[in-house]
């Protein structure tokens, strides 16, 4: 039993308290009381007792979609190379000969880079060769997670990456069985498949039985990238909602292009949107004249947050995507109402925990929920003065100020140090793997600037 006493609290539960002075008890891997500190009474003395007074307490950030094995290969891409090349020359050669070794390696730099950030729960966009592998490296971290195979039937294959629609459906049937479950329940799997254009139809549909037969979501993404560049994605929402694979377990990610049809097929069908500034913006997306994310929270989509990709978003820092969601649509749309503060807090939080189908487990501080909780430090300027606690944390707060994190119950980051592996270590082999990864890949590591010893 850990009681968290006489912190600022952001409960996020369904009144959308903030305790001023507030106590959150947690027995196991469950939350079983919060509220203000006086109230809060534990039944036996608590094994551990957290001064919370000056500490920010949040739930955890779920960041709805990231690629896990690119954080191995993270900055590697330069400012020069062209979007449309990015595939063919930068991405498929990497992915296509990264090893288990180091997807594991590569999953865990994340992780860390998660929970030091205040995330405490991901959906991967798919393993490419080992989703057994990954779990266990995430398990060992001590992550929620929803995780699955790279899955795809069409465009872009190459080498080991290619795959036939019955052969992959059977492989990811194969997965949901082994992996979905795993650590506890801690760790889901859902058929991921790649981006529209890149899957049969046949594929698609199959996955999506999946999903059904599995009771677990399932997930695509929206490749395009601008109107100049047509005939990238040959799938349409409309289409998608014909072959009947528009529901409440359908999540979507990117999706900058969308018409008011789509936004209403979204809203009534229950499909749940990944909103990715940060890679939105650095792969010219054109989020700001073409992204219609507002609309789709006023018309009631589930729109959750994600990191993306190590040379796409480069980070995957919750803090700093909500902070590009709260302010590129206000300055877009010449309107400070657009997407509060709070709105953005509830898609880092809530609507991320419904888009992962979890929202009966995470995403608040309420009892009977998991204890994934996140410790912000009060004495740091960033948090002071600290009049209102959602703008200091969407507009302000870095993930320096982060000191401890809990997730089901475990304290996986204490005061600052993880308690789940050795971090030195894993720098270490990070370092060591990714410049073998790359060598072996082909692709230059260059600089425009000399790089001098
Ligand atoms: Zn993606």
């Amino acid at each position: 039993m850990i009681l968290i006493e006489h912190a600022t609290v952001l409960t996020l539960d369904r009144a959308r308290r903030i305790l001023s002075d507030g106590s959150v008890l947690v027995d196991g891997r469950d939350v079983v009381q919060v509220g203000p500190a006086a109230t809060v009474l534990p039944p036996r003395t608590p094994d551990r007792v957290i001064d919370g007074r000056r500490r920010v307490v949040t739930p955890g950030f779920v960041d709805a979609h990231v690629h896990l094995t690119e954080h191995l290969s993270r900055g590697l891409m330069l400012d020069d190379v062209p979007v449309a090349r990015y595939l063919p020359d930068w991405l498929l050669p990497l992915y296509s000969t990264v090893t288990p070794e180091e997807e594991a390696v590569a999953a865990q730099l994340a992780c860390v880079e998660m929970i030091r950030t205040g995330t405490t729960t991901f959906c991967e966009a798919g393993t490419l060769f080992d989703v057994s592998a990954v779990a266990a490296a995430v398990e060992q971290v001590g992550m929620r997670a929803v995780l699955g195979r790279w899955t795809w039937d069409l465009e872009g294959q190459a080498g080991r990456m290619r795959q036939g629609t019955e052969e992959t459906l059977a492989l990811t049937d194969e997965m949901l069985a082994k992996v979905n479950g795993q650590a506890d329940g801690r760790i889901a799997a859902w058929p991921l498949l790649l981006g529209f254009g890149t899957c049969s139809e046949a594929l698609i549909r199959g996955a999506y039985a999946l999903a059904e037969r599995h009771g677990v979501g399932w997930g695509m993404m929206q490749r395009a990238l601008h109107p100049s560049r047509p005939g990238r994605d040959t799938i349409t929402l409309a289409r998608l909602d014909v072959l009947g694979v528009l529901g409440p377990r359908t999540k979507l990610a990117h999706m900058v292009y969308v018409d008011d049809d789509d936004v209403a097929r979204l809203a009534g069908r229950g499909v749940k949107v990944v909103h990715c500034p940060t890679a939105g913006l650095k792969h010219t997306k054109g989020l700001a004249a073409h992204g219609r994310f507002p609309e789709m929270v006023d018309a009631g989509v589930c729109v959750a947050l994600g990191g993306d990709s190590g040379n796409g978003s480069n980070h995957f820092d919750m803090l700093r995507l909500m902070y590009l969601a709260a302010t590129l649509y206000k300055d877009a749309r010449h309107d400070v109402t657009v997407l509060p503060a709070e709105t953005v807090l509830e898609m880092g939080t809530l609507r991320g925990a419904e888009a992962l189908l979890l929202d009966d487990r995470i995403g608040s501080i309420e009892p009977g929920k998991r204890a994934d909780l996140v410790l912000y430090d009060l004495d740091t300027p960033e948090w002071r003065p600290l009049l209102n606690p959602v703008n200091n944390l969407v507009y302000a707060a870095s993930g320096a100020s982060v000191r401890t994190v809990l997730i089901d119950g475990r304290v996986v980051l204490d005061d600052g140090r993880l308690t789940t592996l050795d971090e030195r270590d894993l720098y270490e082999r990070v370092e060591r793997l990714s410049r073998a990864h790359v060598r072996r890949a082909g692709v230059p590591i260059e600089s425009p600037w000399p790089v001098v010893s």
